[in-house]
């Protein structure tokens, strides 16, 4: 396993601790994703950041309650908008 990859791996294991519910939306878009109800990002044709109109790589959402409310936007964006409400809430 290279290092960056290992360092995401730790990021996420730590981010999900912190942030239950946030963990519960990502796995409920996941499987959205699988079940067809949501596009996958990084795909032909490629989904539009609805922030700044580039490439999307990511679902954000702005509640984590609301699981499937989701937007896709790009690595930059994703971060400039931060975690979404209620991620701790358990
Ligand atoms: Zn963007």
């Amino acid at each position: 396993m290279n290092k960056a990859r290992e360092y995401d791996r730790n990021y996420a294991a730590m981010y999900h601790k912190k942030y239950p519910t946030a963990k519960r939306a990502h796995a409920k878009v996941q499987s959205a994703k699988e079940r067809g109800d949501l596009p996958w990002l990084g795909r032909c044709p490629p989904a539009k950041c609805v922030d700044c109109g580039d490439e999307a790589i990511h679902y954000d959402h702005r509640d984590y309650l609301k699981p499937l409310d989701v937007v896709p936007v790009c690595g930059g964006c994703n971060k400039k908008r931060g975690p979404g409400l209620n991620g701790g809430v358990a």
